[in-house]
């Protein structure tokens, strides 16, 4: 027998479970099934690759995003540990793995993505590590724990994150990428130096330009890594954050248009071409009315923004996503945050202390437009409130050239 709902989530991350809060606050009575393939209920990713590598008192179950009684109090019905095969939209079911289906007026994707897995060989011995979920970080925090040295496969989030955790556990730390300065993917080389400049400050060693060829374990213990400069290096344990590949099978199988690489296709409204089918989060390939773009976006505050906004527009809202992109580290005592295209710019200008940690950098196209900012401070709040003042500037479409003798003014927290 099928049971059908008015509403399913596939998913069990920050969009699927903000999905369905906002679902509840805005359709009282119609049925939600939320389906996730994990033993948890969905959680927040970011304490993974930082407080919870370095703070023991970080249980299983600490970022879970809601507590308590939340899915029973809000009738929502959470199936755990259960997978979807497949999506049937004729006749609007979905099967599951063991042979179930179940049924849905308006369904949502909100699938997520997976770790590349390393190219090199030995990518799956024992002390090779990626980190994505919770048994994940719990695995790599204990190996933290018990070694001496640590080394980084790629310089993005993870690497620089996990990096910092290792100096934090007193580890010596090494960073391989091929690229020229941390961060390649968004930061300007100026940038790159600056944070490289940093890390190094801590006893973090790069090196860049140089990718592994392949791990062996070692006759002394631990792993030999080759790089493909023919260099080896002894190490402990190996974290590779190489990127990560969208979760887009299931909208493909369906019959939805999906790029492997850019995500599942949808309207500023994060709707399909098939009016009943929503997508959120990371594999969302959406129209961003705001950025002049269609794209999509890895962070945590895009998934939980967008699954409130989808969530609105399931029960019926039929607004557009309308977001100034804001992603977010932290590294040692610093906070970072980034507003806007998080794919740098043309140009860049930096506003405030660089020595001193304490720092905008602004990106702009060659005509001026304000693209992209980097905030650089100690303090928290600091850093919420240039995110704030630089999403004001990208919507206002400020532009850096023209406003020269106003750039120091307007980005100074005490105005
Ligand atoms: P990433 O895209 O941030 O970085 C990938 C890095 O790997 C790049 O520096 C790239 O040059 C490097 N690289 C690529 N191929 C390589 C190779 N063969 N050898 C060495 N280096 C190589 O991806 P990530 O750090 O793996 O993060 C994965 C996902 O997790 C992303 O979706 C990311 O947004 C998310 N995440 C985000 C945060 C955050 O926003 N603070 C923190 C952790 C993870």
């Amino acid at each position: 027998m099928t049971i059908r709902y008015d509403y399913v989530i596939i998913g069990g991350g920050p969009a699927s479970v903000w999905a369905a809060a906002t679902l509840r606050e805005n359709d009282k009575m119609g049925s939600i099934l939320l389906i996730g393939e994990e033993s948890h209920p969905p959680y927040d990713r970011p304490p993974l690759s930082k407080k919870m590598l370095i703070d023991d008192a970080v249980t299983v179950d600490d970022p879970y995003t809601k507590f308590d009684n939340f899915y029973p109090d809000n009738n929502i019905e959470l199936k755990k540990n259960t997978r979807v095969e497949r999506i049937n939209r004729p006749d609007k079911t979905l099967s599951l793995v063991g042979g179930e289906s179940v049924g849905y007026g308006k369904l949502l994707i909100a699938t997520g993505a997976r770790p590349n897995p390393p190219e090199f060989a030995g990518g799956d011995l024992p002390g090779v590590y990626l980190l994505r979920h919770i048994e994940d970080s719990l695995a790599i925090r204990d190996a933290l724990k018990a070694n001496k040295r640590l080394l980084l496969v790629g310089s993005g989030y993870i690497g620089m994150e996990v990096a910092a955790a290792g100096i934090k556990r007193g580890l010596e730390v090494t960073i391989v990428d091929p690229a020229p300065h941390p961060w390649s993917k968004f930061a300007s080389p100026k940038f790159g130096a600056f944070i490289r400049d940093y890390y190094e400050k801590q006893g973090v060693n790069f090196l860049l330009g140089e990718s592994v060829d392949r791990i062996e374990e070692s006759a002394e213990g631990g792993l030999t890594v080759t790089l493909k400069s023919g260099k080896t290096l002894q190490t402990d344990m190996v974290v590779a954050g190489v990127g990560a590949k969208l979760n887009t099978e299931l909208a493909e199988g369906a019959g939805l248009p999906t790029d492997p690489k850019k995500g599942i296709r949808t309207n500023a409204n994060l709707q399909t071409e098939d009016p009943s089918i929503f997508v959120a989060g990371d594999v969302a390939l959406f129209e961003d009315t705001i950025m002049g773009q269609n794209w999509h976006l890895e962070h945590h505050l895009n998934a939980k923004w967008q699954g409130q906004a989808v969530g609105k527009n399931m029960a019926g809202a039929n607004e557009p996503y309308a977001k100034v992109p804001y992603f977010f580290s932290d590294e040692f005592d610093l906070h970072i945050i980034i507003r806007g295209l998080g794919q740098g710019g043309e140009e860049t200008q930096f506003v405030g202390d660089v020595d001193g940690a304490e720092f905008t950098e602004l990106y702009y196209s060659k005509e001026g437009l304000l693209q992209m900012g980097i905030s650089v401070s100690r303090s928290e709040e600091t850093c919420d409130a240039l995110a704030n003042k630089l999403e004001t500037l990208i919507l206002e479409k400020f532009n850096v050239l023209t406003n020269s003798n106003q750039v120091e003014k307007v980005l100074s927290v005490e105005n």
